[in-house]
């Protein structure tokens, strides 16, 4: 059977009830961030052509032949590039999901970026387990860093459907990097919507920048799927309005490396209406990292336990309300989910670009694979 590469892939774009949606604020990126950033958003057949030829996508740049569109004055080479961009280019046709104007920029945007800074690193930074912290605060520097955040603390105001399209988009390229810039978003945002003012003028600004990296600290070593059985605690100290945290995270993304630990914490009864939500510091005495976890992939964000051994925490590193906690964690992952399922979703399309690349190059048996 020939395969069509000539026809755009329909990609299922996750389709977000509004009512369902976490109303961060205003639904339009700032029209200042995206005029400042024009230059970024300028996209061409010829940048993607680039893109192939650099042997991005194996088998494009170095191997002569097939041609879905054949023209005897190109040369073999050429019409594999030709095709395989003009795959990537055709997969890459938004407009029939209906993205709004702005959301089609803002994948340009993100597609620029995925294609300049983190798809000709992402193998290595893996391989080498390498954090790229620098190309993160390049991203920040976009807007990607507090997409949900209003822009009095340096957020991009953005919807959930907005982010998952650039979520998708830099995915592509790098989805561990990506999942992990979700994740930080997802802290920014519960402090966005549970902070006081005091807290979101405090602690945002150097959040939504990437200044400081955040992490999530849910998940325990006996507490998983079931995350309301928590055994992490939050006491008062006597005389004081301070808490001292004691427990272990695990499994947590940016351990050891984020700045910033939002923990949920057992402040009172069992189940999910003890649990608390705080804001801990990285340099706070009696915070500490186990082990970074081995990964098959997704090595260029690291993931640790958190070990919480006498840890003071202020009362104004209280988010939201005591026992509001299991609340607050929940609503985050509502939108975390997704943009995980939305990482997903952008490598796979990768994988399925690279594939129609690969086949649409390769000859056997003097029949080119694509024709299979
Ligand atoms: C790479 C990585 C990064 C992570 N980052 C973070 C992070 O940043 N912050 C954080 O808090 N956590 C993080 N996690 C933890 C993750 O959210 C947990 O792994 C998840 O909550 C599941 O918990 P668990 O691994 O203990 O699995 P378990 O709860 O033990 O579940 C194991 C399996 O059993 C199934 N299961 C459980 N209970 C039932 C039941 N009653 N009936 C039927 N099936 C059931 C589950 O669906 C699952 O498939 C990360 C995990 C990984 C692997």
């Amino acid at each position: 059977m020939l395969l069509q590469f000539n026809l755009p892939i329909p990609i299922p774009i996750p389709c977000f009830p509004t009512s369902s949606l976490i109303d961060m604020g205003s639904f339009q990126l700032s029209r200042a961030l995206l005029g400042s950033r024009r230059n970024w958003v300028v996209r061409s057949q010829a940048s993607l052509t680039r893109f192939c030829s650099s042997g991005v996508i194996k088998g494009v740049s170095d191997t002569s032949s097939p041609s879905v569109h054949e023209s005897p004055s190109a040369s073999a080479s050429e019409h594999a590039v030709a095709n395989a961009s003009e795959a990537i280019l055709k997969s890459r046709t938004w407009n029939e999901h209906q993205l709004t104007a702005d959301q089609l920029q803002f994948r340009s945007l993100a597609s620029d970026f995925a294609e300049n800074e983190l798809m000709p690193f992402a193998a290595q930074w893996d391989e080498q387990k390498h954090f790229p912290v620098e190309v993160l605060r390049k991203a920040a520097g976009l807007g990607f860093g507090g997409l949900y955040c209003g822009h009095d603390v340096g957020g991009s105001g953005l919807s959930r459907a907005d982010g998952a399209v650039i979520f998708e988009a830099l995915a592509y390229a790098d989805v561990s990097t990506t999942a992990y810039l979700t994740i930080h978003n997802m802290c920014a945002s519960l402090i966005e919507r549970y902070g006081t003012e005091d807290q979101r003028q405090d602690f945002l600004r150097e959040l939504t920048s990437m200044d400081l990296l955040a992490s999530y600290c849910l998940t325990e070593p006996n507490s998983g799927s079931d995350a309301a059985s928590l055994q992490t605690t939050a006491r008062r100290q006597a005389g004081s309005t301070d808490y001292i945290l004691n427990g272990e995270k695990a499994f947590i993304s940016g351990g050891g490396a984020a700045d910033v630990y939002l923990v949920m914490a057992r402040t009172g009864e069992a189940g999910p209406k003890g649990i608390s939500c705080f804001y801990v510091d990285k340099d706070s005495k009696g915070l500490s990292f186990g082990r970074q976890e081995d990964k098959l992939g997704w090595r260029s964000q690291p993931t640790s336990s958190v070990i919480l051994d006498d840890v003071r925490v202020p009362e104004r590193c209280l988010i939201g309300k005591e026992g509001e906690g299991f609340t607050i964690a929940m609503s985050a992952l509502d939108g975390g989910r997704i943009n995980i399922a939305t990482c997903s979703v952008g490598g796979a399309q990768f994988c399925v670009d690279a594939a129609q690349g690969y086949v649409s190059t390769r000859k056997q048996v003097n029949v080119w694979q694509s024709h299979h």
